[in-house]
């Protein structure tokens, strides 16, 4: 179905994105990675994905936090692969503290990474977007896009920001075939919720397995965890034709979360 697309993934080395970037794999879309981690690990999920798909890769180290770095990325996308049709704006950081504790930097690093970085590569993407008549954008939010959670201020700051700019996005590009949407992940067991169950069961000296059930309990009605393979599914939906009208939503996958 996406044979002859190339889809960017940010933050794709690890969790949703790397999820993301197979379930678009699968379906016959190259995917350029990006994300920190070892050098090694990168040039295996690569490979891997090459191989089990039969699909080209490319990556690009930038670091989504900084805009020079995005717009080498996005000329390594235009000179490599001749521009960027699906846009999936992933990579995202968390950091949990009351507002008065809550570290400067980090809430600074939160609102460049998780918002700002999509402003950017949504710029540098749709030019060749419009000149194609086609082009997907979907945007990483959250359930914390919808409703808030105390302690999580520029988080919840940055995802609301996001599912504004989806919206935005959408209606800018309304008459072409290029669409935006937003996907709001409930819990999904990646290593930024792994270190939440982690200092979930050291404050409250229980288990690893008690701290996931904990969590789940007290905002995910369906007790399980969302995985990525699931939001890859959600994402590849935006890409099909039966997508086309679905437009500048902010479509929740969490298990009940938001319907409380
Ligand atoms: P993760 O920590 O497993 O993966 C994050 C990815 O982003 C990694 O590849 C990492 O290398 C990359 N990254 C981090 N900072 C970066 C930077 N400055 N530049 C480039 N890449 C960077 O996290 P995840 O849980 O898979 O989260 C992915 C997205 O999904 C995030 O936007 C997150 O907010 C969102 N989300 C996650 C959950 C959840 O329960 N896990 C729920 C809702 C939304």
């Amino acid at each position: 179905m996406l044979q002859g697309k190339t889809a960017l993934v940010t933050g794709s080395t690890s969790g949703i994105g790397l999820g993301i970037a197979h379930s678009l794999a699968k379906q016959g879309a190259t995917i350029i990675f990006n994300g920190f981690g070892n050098a090694d690990d990168i040039r295996h999920i690569q490979q891997q994905t090459e191989t089990d798909y039969g699909v080209k890769t490319g990556y690009h180290n930038a670091d989504m936090s900084k805009s020079k770095e995005i717009a080498d990325l996005m000329a390594y996308a235009q000179q490599e692969f001749g521009g960027v049709d699906i846009l999936v704006n992933n990579a995202g950081i968390q950091h949990v503290a009351n507002i008065e504790d809550f570290p400067e930097e980090k809430w600074d690093a939160i609102i460049a990474i998780n918002l700002t970085s999509c402003f950017h590569t949504t710029r540098l993407a749709l030019p060749h977007m419009k000149a194609n008549n086609w082009g997907r954008i979907i945007n990483i939010a959250s359930v914390h896009g919808l409703v808030a959670s105390a302690q999580k201020s520029a988080y919840v700051a940055a995802k609301h920001g996001l599912i504004g700019l989806t919206k935005t996005t959408a209606l800018e590009t309304a008459q072409s075939g290029v669409t935006c949407n937003a996907i709001c992940p409930g819990w999904v067991l990646t290593p930024l919720v792994q270190t939440q169950v982690d200092a979930r069961a050291e404050k409250d000296h229980i288990s690893n397995d008690e701290a996931k059930k904990a969590l789940l309990a007290e905002k995910q009605p369906s007790g399980e965890f969302v995985t990525p393979d699931q939001l890859g599914d959600l994402a590849v939906f935006f890409c099909s034709d039966a997508g086309s009208q679905v437009r500048g939503v902010a479509w929740n996958m969490d298990g009940g979360w938001v319907a409380q």
